[in-house]
């Protein structure tokens, strides 16, 4: 299986580069932002909850999300490999995931990490704010809460794959094809 942690932080670019790696690999997308935001559409007590912490841009909590990344592996058993995309943002997400693909015989191949300036960031996520909708996207304040949310609880993780030799980074400025 190719499993692969597609790293960075908000606006970097993950939802942009997964798209192309599944089609490439034909792997299965597991994105726990995505996944959130489907309970909050359809309205879930859950998605309740967790809404009012993504609009502040504050994080989920790990068994919360860690629940959510479980049923999907357990859904997707033949898969050819999976892309986590928003996940994991935590030391405990890190060791739980390696926890559960362990019971499926396998493990995290790589983690790409696609860098960008906070400058770029913040731009890029006004601009998408203005046609995607999210609330978290559309507030500059709540923009700065992710991004300081990012470097203080999920860069960390940098050396989490590091010290395992998976890391790589990759530089997330320029054309879309440039950095696939
Ligand atoms: P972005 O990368 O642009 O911040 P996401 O869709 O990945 O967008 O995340 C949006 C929000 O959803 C986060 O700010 C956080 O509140 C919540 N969230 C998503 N994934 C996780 C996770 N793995 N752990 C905790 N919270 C999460």
């Amino acid at each position: 299986m190719l499993n692969i942690v597609l790293f960075g932080p908000p606006g970097a670019g993950k939802g942009t580069q997964s798209t192309k790696l599944i089609e490439k690999y034909k792997l299965v997308h597991l994105s726990t932002g995505d996944i959130l935001r489907g309970e909050i559409a359809q309205g879930t007590a859950l998605g309740l909850e967790a809404k009012k912490l993504m609009d502040q841009g504050i994080l989920v909590p790990d068994a919360v999300v860690i629940g959510m990344i479980r049923n999907k592996l357990e859904s997707n058993k033949q898969a050819n490999g999976f892309i986590f995309d928003g996940f994991p943002r935590t030391d405990a997400q890190a060791q739980a995931l390696d926890s559960l693909l362990e019971e499926l015989n396998t493990s995290i191949s790589m983690m790409l990490a696609l860098k960008v300036d906070e400058e770029e960031l913040t731009k890029r996520l006004l601009i998408r704010g203005k046609d995607s909708g999210r609330p978290d996207d559309s507030d500059e304040s709540v923009i700065r809460k992710r991004i300081d949310v990012y470097n203080s609880q999920t860069l960390p993780l940098i050396n989490y794959y590091s010290n395992q030799n998976k890391y790589y980074s990759v530089d997330g400025i320029g054309t879309v094809q440039e950095i696939f």
